[in-house]
């Protein structure tokens, strides 16, 4: 059985006291609530305040990236190191803001997500088209381009730890969401593809996360598709209603 996940991506948005306040509503509301995992992903500057207060409950801490080194002279990067010393034991990788503005290719996902593991972190690889390419048809090509790359040569036993979201680009902070069809079509293919790869029971345990504009009233829709274990969310994770709402409705 795999157990619903639901990841709250704060992007950039949140001083430290505006994260504390939505910390502590979140964990006002959500304190007992152990029927799926509950990740908070805080810009750098607030995980540590974010830690503090969910340190005692079942919630869980996420950074937003990662550097792909431990350590050294790499000016503004975050290592796994620093990260697991501020309570984090998630990381999301490859968000498409960081492949469109950032220039992260699967290359460079590749090598953070050997970082995150190597740091004791759960990596939420992130991956998914764009409109155009959906346009075109191109969707489950693309998705298995960035699967290919962004996975090359990982052990089983890494995959085996990971955790995949596949967010279309196109659905990402514009209020559409890709149908509970749409989206159980490509995260059908995304298992498929992990289980000829690597293996069935691999595939079998596998999260796949769905992101792309999720809200109270959709997630139940997606959850009740066989391959979608929970959600990536991003602006309805800003404020406490929204947030505890989607995970209540998520199970
Ligand atoms: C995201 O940031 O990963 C995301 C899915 O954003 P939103 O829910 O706002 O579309």
């Amino acid at each position: 059985m795999r157990k619903p996940l639901i990841a709250g991506n704060w992007k950039m948005y949140k001083t430290i006291s505006e994260a504390i306040i939505l910390a502590n509503g979140i964990k006002r509301e959500m304190v007992d609530f152990t029927s799926s995992d509950i990740v908070l992903c805080p810009p750098f500057t607030a995980l540590n305040s974010v830690y503090e207060i969910i340190m005692d409950t079942p919630i869980k801490l996420g950074a937003q990236d990662i550097a792909w080194e431990k350590e050294g002279a790499f000016t503004g990067e975050v290592s796994s190191v620093m990260l697991k010393d501020c309570g984090c034991e998630f990381v999301i990788i490859g968000h498409s803001e960081r492949r469109k503005y950032f220039g992260e290719t699967d290359e460079i996902v590749n090598k953070k997500i050997r970082a995150a593991l190597s740091g004791s972190l759960i990596p939420i690889v992130c991956i998914g088209e764009s409109l155009k390419e959906r346009e075109s048809n191109l969707t489950i090509e693309v998705v298995k381009k960035q699967l290919k790359g962004g996975l090359r040569e990982l052990t089983d036993e890494q995959i085996s730890k990971i955790i995949i979201a596949y967010e279309p680009v196109w659905a990402i902070g514009t209020g559409k969401t890709a149908t509970p069809l749409q989206a159980e079509e490509v995260h059908c293919f995304i298992r498929k593809w992990i289980e000829e790869v690597f293996s069935s029971k691999i595939a079998e345990n596998l999260r796949i996360l769905y992101g792309g504009s999720v809200k109270p009233s959709n997630i139940k829709e997606l959850m009740v598709q066989d391959d979608i274990d929970g959600a990536l969310v991003g602006g309805a994770s800003l404020k406490v209603e929204s947030f505890a709402e989607i995970v209540k409705n998520a199970v």
